[in-house]
Formats: C-alpha cells, structure tokens, sequence
C-alpha cells in the first residue's frame, strides 16, 4: 500500500495503473480516518470488486459548523495505515487541509431538497460541505465505483442525488451498516463516550428495531411511529433527542398521514435518528418497505 499526500502524485500513479491495467476498475472509499470495522467493510468490499481500492482520509473542515467537533475529531494515522492495508487498500490519500483547499473555494456544490430536513436541518452547510468535498474527491480519483454507508443515510441519498443530476460518471455503491455486538452502529465519534453513555447509546439501535416491528402493526401511521420512537428513546436518561423522524426514501420527503398499511406495495420510508450524549451526537437509521402481500409478486 503506497501513501499519498499531494493530488498530483495520486493522480499520476492512478493513471500509472490504468495503463497497466487495461479495463481494470478503481474503486473509491472516501473516510474521515479514525478507521474502524465499519470504513474496513468498505474498503474490502471494493477490494473484491476492483483491480485498485483508493482509500481517501481526511477530515474536511468544510463539511463542520463553527460550533462542531472539527478540532476534536479523532485522529490516528499509525492505526488508519494498518486497518485500510489489512482490508485490502492499495494507493491511501491522506493529504492536508491545504492541498484541498490551498485559498477559500468560491464553488460550491449544493444539493437542495434532500437536504431540509435530518441531519441538513440540524447541522446547516453541512452537506454543503460534503457535496463539495465529495466533487472534489471524485475528479481527483475519478474511480468507477465509490462506496459509502448506509449508516450515514442521508449522505447516501444526496450523493445519488448529486451524481445523478450533475452526470458524474461513478457507481455510487451503498453498504450496510456494520455495529457493535450491542447493536450499537460503529463510528469513529463512539470514543467520545463514556462508560454510562456508552451503555445507554444502544438506544439508538433499539428504538429502530422497535420500528421495524410495530410499522407492520394495522393502523400504524408515520406519526405514530414518530412518537413511538421518541417515547422510547426516552427510556435512555442521558439520552437527548435531536430528531426522531420517518421519511420517505430516498427523496426524504414527509410522508403522507395515513396508515402504512394504505400506501402502495414497494414504496420506502427512513426511520433516522439523531440522539445527544453530553456533547457527542449519535446517529443511525432503518430503511422500511411496505412488502408486497404474498403471492401477488
Ligand atoms: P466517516 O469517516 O465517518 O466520514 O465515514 C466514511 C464512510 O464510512 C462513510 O461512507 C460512512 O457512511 C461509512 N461508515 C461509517 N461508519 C460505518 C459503519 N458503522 N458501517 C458502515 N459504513 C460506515
């Protein structure tokens, strides 16, 4: 695995590869390091379906508020080297603040829409940032396959969203959430926890699980189900809800108020979640399907 800090250098042995490797595909996992199970699952997982995995750390300050954990975010490029080697990593960009940004970017990517409501409402220019940096990350690798997870949703969604409307020639490849044997999604802001909250923090996983079994119930609304979550968050007393929503997927629109059980076969809601420890935010969410009754495929 070969360390790469400068756009320059990556691209040119990217383009070494290609050369060499004539129909051979790149694929690309971009991260903010700290690297865990989670961001491995990724990295392996392009590894098998590519002849070259271009794994990207970098904790874009872009993409956090004035008031965010950018300055406190974990950082461990030692650790970060042996996890993304051991998940089958090839070329690892790690570059500085200021090789992506060496003067204010006066271009911005901005995905509307998608971006009201969960995580967009509660962290304004959030997505902003990823938007761009994510622009930026793909010209700079331009891969034939990226992968992100499903545990960052509304991500996922404005990505698709971006690549889709503005013809960027990319996969977009969503993967699974992978957790802790509590349930608890993996995340690189887990180690702000401490030992009570990180107790207590499986109230995320269980609220959704909850959801995903009373949203078959007959007569079960969106707003119902909401308040069926946010009464059992409270169940976790350190637990401070920021939100607590069922959307549609992937267009994170506000459902209609009417039962599930009305609404066509196939159609796909989000449960999502955004739940305060002190000053540690935790998210996590469920896709849920309305099914198909049996044998009416
Ligand atoms: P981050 O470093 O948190 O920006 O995450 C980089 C990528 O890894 C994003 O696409 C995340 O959605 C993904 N990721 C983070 N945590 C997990 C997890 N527990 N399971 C699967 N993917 C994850």
């Amino acid at each position: 695995m070969r360390i790469i800090e400068t756009i320059a250098k990556l691209r040119a042995a990217i383009a070494e590869w290609r050369r060499g490797n004539p129909g051979g595909t790149v694929g690309f996992v971009p991260t903010m390091g700290y690297l865990h199970d989670g961001h491995a699952s990724l990295i392996r997982r392009s590894a098998a379906e590519n002849g070259l995995t271009v794994v990207s750390v970098f904790v874009n300050p872009l993409q956090f508020g004035p008031n965010e954990d950018f300055d406190r975010y974990p950082r461990d490029p030692e650790r970060d080297r042996r996890v993304a080697k051991a998940a089958g990593c090839d070329l690892l960009f790690a570059p500085a603040v200021t090789e992506m940004y060496p003067r204010p970017a006066a271009a911005r990517v901005v995905i509307r829409e998608l971006t009201d409501r969960l995580c967009g409402a509660s962290r304004p220019g959030h997505f902003d940032g990823v938007g761009t940096v994510v622009t930026k990350l793909l010209h700079i690798v331009m891969p034939d396959s990226a992968y992100f997870g499903m545990k960052d949703a509304q991500q996922v969604a404005v990505i698709e969203r971006m690549v889709e409307d503005l013809n960027f020639p990319v996969r977009i490849v969503p993967c699974e959430t992978v957790r802790e044997p509590d349930g608890l999604a993996m995340s690189s802001r887990n180690v702000y926890l401490n030992a009570e909250e990180r107790r207590q923090a499986v109230i995320l996983h269980e609220t959704l699980k909850l959801a995903e079994e009373i949203f078959a119930e007959p007569g079960m609304t969106p707003g119902r189900l909401m308040a069926a979550m946010r009464e059992h968050i409270r169940r976790a007393p350190l637990a401070d809800t920021d939100y607590a929503e069922v959307l549609t997927w992937p267009d994170l629109q506000p459902p209609e108020e009417k039962p599930f059980g009305e609404m066509p076969p196939g159609s796909r809601f989000i449960a999502a979640l955004a739940v305060r420890f002190g000053r540690t935010r935790l998210i996590d969410n469920r896709l849920l399907e309305i099914r198909t009754p049996a044998g009416k495929e």
